[in-house]
């Protein structure tokens, strides 16, 4: 059973690509994209994933989706588990899951109308029947994303960045799901653009009482979306917590490092900005101990040996370091 009350529960997901080599395809080795990663998000919450490019956020969104098959570990959707289901049992879930991509260039058909993109999920999932109930379901979601009614007629070509990521919100919402994955909705998109889509889903989010899965690469974006934060590093979660408790109160260095990145919108307040040394670490041989320890600007000798669990540091605060540990 999943967890009293959780939407989605996710128990010690793993993901790990093959690497291979030579003439025959030899399996030389694996990248760990996702290692052991749990958590739940309630209904009616937003739950972000953040981390730097390569962390592993985008592969759990995939794996929860089912785009990818999990290496191990447990997806819960309410009451069913789904990591493991057949295709053929999948198909109805997959109304209940929706997807918002990364690029609202390439995620829309050139071919298709708005009012057939948005028409397909409808019919698709036996949500509508007949031209007049879609053109009024269509219209509705239209209105539900800010966008005039006529463009129902025109091509996804004849819209900006913003407009189409629109259209890919409304096409997400068209089945009526219980969670939406916003996989990096706004990276592609201009600073303004990005504000106008993330104050959108936010209205929505209250209108509706989305549950959201937001992955993002920037904590900036998430910090007046999100309910809780998750931070990722090389596959893994080193901090969950409240979005107020982590951006106040960060324990992980980690995430102290990425939050001194975030500009304050006070001018007087200043947060000091804490430089990583290095590079992320090959995920085909993760570094021992705490995988931060090759940046960590704290690490002591126990951190290269022994990897630190995520622990309750707070109330609903958990953090993966040694630092403040009961030796
Ligand atoms: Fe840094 Fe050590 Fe904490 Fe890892 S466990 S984040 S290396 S102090």
């Amino acid at each position: 059973m999943s967890s009293a009350g959780a939407l989605l529960d996710v128990r010690a997901l793993t993901k790990h690509f093959p690497v291979h080599a030579g003439i025959f395809g030899r399996t030389t080795g694996y990248v760990h994209a996702v290692d052991d990663v749990s958590f739940t998000v309630i209904r009616g919450e937003t739950l972000s994933v953040v981390g730097e490019s390569g962390c592993g956020k985008s592969t759990v969104g995939r794996a929860i989706l089912r785009l990818t098959p999990p290496t191990a570990g447990e997806v819960w959707l309410g009451a069913q588990r789904i990591d493991n289901m057949h295709a053929s049992e999948l198909r109805p879930l997959r109304r209940r899951m929706q997807v918002v991509f990364q690029d609202p260039f390439s995620s829309l058909n050139p071919r298709m109308r708005v009012r057939e993109i948005l028409a397909e999920p409808l019919t698709n999932f036996g949500l509508a029947r007949g031209a007049s109930e879609i053109d009024d379901r269509v219209a509705a979601l239209l209105d539900k994303v800010r966008l005039p009614r006529e463009a129902m007629h025109r091509y996804p070509h004849e819209f900006s960045g913003g407009q189409r990521q629109r259209i890919g919100i409304a096409r997400a919402l068209a089945p009526q799901p219980d969670l939406i994955v916003c996989d990096e909705p706004v990276s592609a998109l201009d600073v303004s653009v990005k504000a106008q889509i993330i104050n959108l889903l936010s209205q929505l989010q209250d209108e509706l009482g989305l549950t959201l899965l937001f992955i993002s690469h920037d904590l900036a974006i998430v910090e007046h979306l999100t309910h809780r934060v998750a931070v990722m590093y090389l596959g893994k979660i080193v901090e969950l917590a409240d979005r107020r408790a982590l951006f106040a109160q960060a324990h992980h260095p980690y995430t102290r490092a990425l939050l001194s990145a975030v500009p304050v919108p006070d001018p007087l307040a200043k947060r000091q900005r804490m430089i990583l040394a290095g590079d992320v670490p090959s995920p085909i041989e993760p570094p021992s101990g705490c995988r931060f320890h090759t940046r960590c600007p704290f690490v002591f000798d126990r951190c290269r040996k022994e990897e630190p669990l995520l622990r309750v540091v707070a109330e609903r605060h958990l953090s993966a370091c040694h630092l403040g540990e009961a030796n």
